[in-house]
């Protein structure tokens, strides 16, 4: 099950997490790497892409939505069709041991739900559902899918790549004639239910993930570089609060300098711990449990 016996100072880390259990999770776009949803950043924290469409722009700029909407009309099949990694198998099976009590996740791809997880706070939202800014009636992403496809016929899939907004690459001489859906009974402008880049999380979502966090022991950070303050955030709370902060990440990430660290990809550090907590608990027939 896991093929690489841990080294000495892997099992401390393993055993340091136990110990401090249940904690709360947050995670970041590394546990979806898996699933071909690539991440925001590098190993190094550095933005991969300069050009993200932010809320403001979103908001007041046309040709900024049928630039959001062309992208997203390519880059959503891949996120709608992606299946959960084992880094979010293995949460869901460390919720049921008791080790883990709730998931604040950065991702809006739904995969923990989708893996089994039963609490998570999706705090920067999800991209399966749309909303109208003006009637703020809800719907479901793959609805408009289809009318996108209908009103841009000329707009074709080839050699595209996804990213973890659900936008896609498109030539800018692409935009201009993008023709963007409206709101069906009102006429108004359709939004994804995400978070965008200088928008704002809606205040229950944060309040929800700190109450989550006072009921935790710990904190373990992963898949996240945390260089988006509402993800640092939650480390600072925890240290206020003085709950031990673990990480397990491959690369940089801005809480290194207050945490406990272990610089391994998601999945390796995931299930090393999911085995060891089996071994702890002696509830060897939840390994089974797929
Ligand atoms: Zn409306």
């Amino acid at each position: 099950m896991n093929p690489h016996p841990l080294s000495h100072s892997d099992l401390e880390r393993v055993s340091a997490i136990i110990d401090a259990s249940p904690a709360l999770v947050l995670t970041g776009a590394g546990v979806s790497a898996a699933t071909g949803i690539p991440t925001y950043r590098d190993q190094a924290g550095n933005w991969l892409r300069s050009d993200p469409i932010t809320h403001q722009e979103f908001i007041r700029d046309p040709r900024q939505r049928q630039r959001y909407w062309g992208r997203s009309l390519l880059g959503w099949p891949a996120v709608r069709d992606a299946r959960p990694a084992a880094a979010h198998r293995i949460l869901a099976q460390l919720e049921n041991l008791g080790v883990i009590t709730h998931i604040v996740t950065q991702n809006v791809d739904r995969l923990h739900q989708r893996a089994g997880s039963a609490k998570v706070t999706d705090l920067h939202g999800r991209l399966d559902r749309i909303f109208c800014l003006n009637c703020k009636e809800s719907s479901g992403r793959d609805q408009i899918q289809s009318e996108l496809e209908r009103l841009n016929p000329s707009i074709n899939r080839t050699t595209v790549s996804a990213r973890p907004d659900g936008d896609a690459d498109l030539a800018d001489s692409m935009v201009d004639g993008i023709t963007v859906p409206q709101c069906k009974s009102c006429g108004g402008t359709l939004m994804p239910d995400v978070v965008f880049f200088g928008g704002s999380i809606p205040s229950e979502r944060v309040l929800e993930g700190q109450a989550a966090l006072e009921r935790a022991q710990s904190l373990l950070v992963v898949g996240s570089s945390l260089q988006v303050y509402s993800g640092y955030r939650f480390c600072k709370w925890a240290r206020q609060t003085n709950k031990p902060i673990f990480l397990i990440n491959p690369g940089v990430t801005r809480a290194d300098d207050i945490a406990h660290k272990w610089t391994v990809e998601a999945d390796t550090g995931l299930s090393a711990l999911l085995n060891h907590s089996i071994k702890r608990h002696g509830h060897k027939e939840t390994a089974s449990h797929d």
